[in-house]
């Protein structure tokens, strides 16, 4: 998906560029035209969610998605200050925030949101995963007496991935994704080397504005799952392969409600670069998903909130790359082929990519090597 003469520079190895490269800087060529889409018919008569948002500020809006349950939705065509969606989970006792989003007003937003419908003291803030647009808003947090929960391998992948970045020079950063610009063999190549560069781009300029704070709460995966009682409200957290290696997700049992982290991408291609990635983890995870309750309401990572209709189409998304990757590999077109030719059927053509090079590349990519492939 990238060249792998990624970045000479001491001290930046390939490895960890790729892991800067997070799912939140190819909003920059992106987010204009994804415009978020109204709730989906099935979810108009669901009598959980709120049709109205309790609160709309163009970037994100938060509505009702249970009996204290909350759903934020972003909206990046309206700006970058949430990006991802998250929510809170509000009991006689205490509450739970999800996500720590792409800057510290997005997390300040949801904590004020919060206050709004109860002043029950805050329990943490779980970030689902440790990338970019999930993490960046920590600081909020850590300066209002917030523990934040994450994946025990999240902190170090935030400095692995982000602080590193803050240290490199930019020209020097993204000289070889330039160099893929220029070297590439069509003008579909060149566009996907384009739209990566335009990802890395915006990451690192996040990376450097930001004041990063780790999450000082880790969980041991192994240790799942772990059932949380906030008082009439009982939320199981849960963690699964997929999407980073550190995604962990929320559960109400008693409502069918989940909050899914970026496992669930609704109605958008799949961000399935990280180098913890696993195309055949993910699909099983999302078999699980698809094993709950018909009635169960998913808050995913990016895109509106779903019914089970969410889960089935993006096992469908991951079914179609499966299958054309699959003829490429068997009539023995190599991978650096393989990964530019996947074409996009009609049905999908309005989902969002974010950058080709990581969405569709990596996951052709990881097929490859889980089939075998020589590199
Ligand atoms: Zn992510």
């Amino acid at each position: 998906m990238i060249d792998p003469a990624l970045i000479q520079r001491p001290g930046i190895s390939r490895r960890n560029f790729l892991a800067h490269a997070s799912c939140f800087g190819a909003f920059y060529s992106v987010a204009a035209r994804i415009p978020m889409t109204a709730l989906g018919k099935a979810l108009t008569s669901d009598s959980r969610v709120s049709q109205t948002p309790i609160v709309d500020k163009g970037f994100a809006a938060v509505r009702k998605a249970g009996d204290g349950l909350y759903a934020t939705i972003s909206d990046p065509s309206k700006g970058y200050t949430t990006l991802c969606n998250g929510g809170f989970l509000v009991g006689k006792d205490a509450a739970l925030l999800v996500e720590g989003f792409a800057s510290p007003g997005g997390a300040s937003f949801q904590m004020e949101t919060l206050r709004t419908v109860s002043q029950v003291p805050v329990k943490a803030a779980l970030d689902t995963h440790y990338h970019f647009d999930h993490s960046m808003g920590n600081a909020f947090y850590g300066a209002n007496g917030v523990a934040i929960w994450a994946h025990a391998a999240a902190a170090r992948r935030i400095v692995e991935s982000y602080a590193l970045m803050q240290g490199a020079e930019k020209d020097v950063a993204l000289a070889p994704f330039e160099k893929r610009i220029k070297d590439a063999k069509s003008d579909l190549e060149r566009a996907h080397a384009q739209s990566d560069l335009n990802a890395v781009t915006g990451v690192f300029q996040i990376a450097n504005a930001t004041v990063l704070a780790l999450p000082n709460h880790p969980i041991d995966a192994a240790k799942l799952p772990m059932t949380m009682d906030l008082g009439g409200l009982t939320a199981v957290v849960e963690s699964h392969p997929g999407h980073s290696g550190t995604d962990m997700i929320v559960k109400v049992p008693e409502q069918n409600v989940v909050y899914t982290g970026d496992l669930l991408f609704s109605g958008w291609y799949p961000v399935c670069f990280d180098e913890k990635a696993t195309i055949s983890g993910w699909r099983d995870t999302l078999k699980k998903f698809a094993a709950l309750d018909m009635d169960t309401l998913f808050v995913p990572g990016h895109g509106q909130i779903c019914g089970q209709e969410g889960i089935a189409t993006i096992r469908e998304v991951f079914d179609d790359i499966a299958g054309q990757a699959e003829k490429m590999y068997k009539a023995g077109v190599p991978v650096e082929e393989a990964q530019h030719r996947y074409v996009v059927p009609d049905k999908f053509k309005n989902f969002p990519i974010y950058a080709w090079g990581f969405t569709i590349g990596p996951a052709i990519t990881k097929l490859y090597t889980e089939w075998g492939a020589k590199k």
